[in-house]
């Protein structure tokens, strides 16, 4: 059986985790957090970021970091994960859905004005797939209109949009370095502060809602409780676990990036006959090999292949559903008709992909798609 995903370990996290045991500090903000900490800052640049225990909980900070308050409107994609929504209705946000483009699974930059209202606070582009929203075009609207931009990056690790990391162009960014993910620690996640304002009181949020990481730098003689919060911080063993990843992340890359290109090459001529439509990468955007989808023409003809190689023991499956039909907004969802959202919904498919899947079994799966089609 081919499966969808499995994690790859670089062999050195059990060994860091160790070493952060025998240290004796196993809480969080210890000697593996700094190191992560300093990776992203000195590969890209980022301002300033913070580990956090997944991407939800970066989204969370960043909810409260802007002071989302009930009657606030956030414009989220519908074709995302819960939790880029989730993090802003639990400060009491009114979500409002965008559709995504014709060509992509991405929101519709082009349509983004038209949701914009005197209580906007945030718009949370989604790079779908590791490929960049447009986001030379969304910042020109948070500027004209004064609103944050929060990036959800979960997918978007080491991405760039002509030239700039992904998650380093908003006002605050997110990514996922859960299992799923190509750098992963089980869980975990990291917040993105591109916004210097927003950065002194992210720490705070961080640790409880108090200042007792400037306290340990010696910037204040004691410490206490200065406002709200949460623990959002992972131990040292989370930390350990993604240092190692961290360390190995170009292997990691290249080796996706060649997983997604052989089977963009294998499944180019299907595409030319018109049969399936693959993942268009936007000339602005690179493309990490977070995913590789294929978008079928019909609910059922997905159905089918979906069993097709699941008979040939391959295991492909579908992604997100539409937010705004979801059973817990569907109630109170009083926007338009998304069709495109509708759209990826019903025919996008995810073919198995992870480091160790290996030529032939692409090739193989490949072959079947091929057969399937035929
Ligand atoms: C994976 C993912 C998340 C959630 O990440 P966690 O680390 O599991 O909280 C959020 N948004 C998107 C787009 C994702 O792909």
């Amino acid at each position: 059986m081919i499966p969808f995903n499995k994690p790859f370990l670089t062999g050195k996290e059990t060994d860091y985790i160790v070493d952060a045991v025998n240290s004796g500090h196993i809480s969080g903000n210890g000697v593996f957090t700094k190191k992560c900490h300093n990776f992203f800052q000195e590969k890209y640049e980022f301002h300033k970021v913070l580990l956090t225990t997944s991407c939800t909980d970066a989204l969370e900070m960043c909810a409260l970091l802007i002071d989302i308050k009930p009657g606030d409107e956030v414009i989220v994609p519908s074709y995302t994960f819960v939790s880029t929504a989730l993090a802003f209705v639990r400060q009491g946000a009114k979500v409002i859905f965008a559709d995504s483009s014709v060509n992509h699974p991405n929101l519709d930059v082009d349509k983004l004005e038209s949701l914009i209202t005197k209580k906007t606070r945030a718009i949370v582009p989604v790079h779908y797939a590791s490929m960049a929203v447009d986001m030379d075009k969304v910042m020109a609207l948070a500027d004209k209109y004064n609103i944050f931009v929060i990036e959800d990056a979960a997918q978007a690790i080491n991405t760039f949009y002509k030239g700039k990391p992904l998650g380093g162009i908003g006002h605050l960014g997110a990514f996922s370095f859960h299992e799923t993910k190509n750098i992963i620690s089980g869980e975990g996640g990291l917040l993105i502060i591109n916004d210097e304002k927003l950065a002194e009181r992210a720490e705070i949020i961080w640790e409880k809602g108090t200042n007792r990481a400037s306290f340990f730098r010696g910037e204040v003689n004691k410490y206490g409780w200065v406002d709200t919060g949460s623990s959002f911080l992972p131990s040292e063993i989370t930390a350990a676990f993604l240092y190692a990843q961290l360390e190995k992340m170009d292997m990691i890359q290249r080796k996706r990036t060649y997983i997604w290109n052989l089977y963009y090459n294998g499944l180019l001529h299907l595409s030319e006959q018109g049969k399936i439509k693959l993942p268009i990468v936007p000339e602005y955007s690179t493309n990490n090999g977070h995913m590789f989808y294929i978008l079928c023409k019909s609910l059922e003809e997905r159905k089918n292949l979906i069993f097709y190689l699941k008979e040939r023991g391959i295991l492909s499956v579908f992604h997100y559903l539409s937010l705004h039909k979801s059973e817990f907004y569907n109630n109170i969802y009083e926007g338009e008709e998304l069709p495109m959202s509708d759209y990826y919904t019903d025919h996008l498919l995810r073919l198995p992909f992870y480091f160790e899947l290996k030529d032939n079994e692409i090739n193989r799966i490949i072959k079947h798609i091929i057969d399937f089609f035929d």
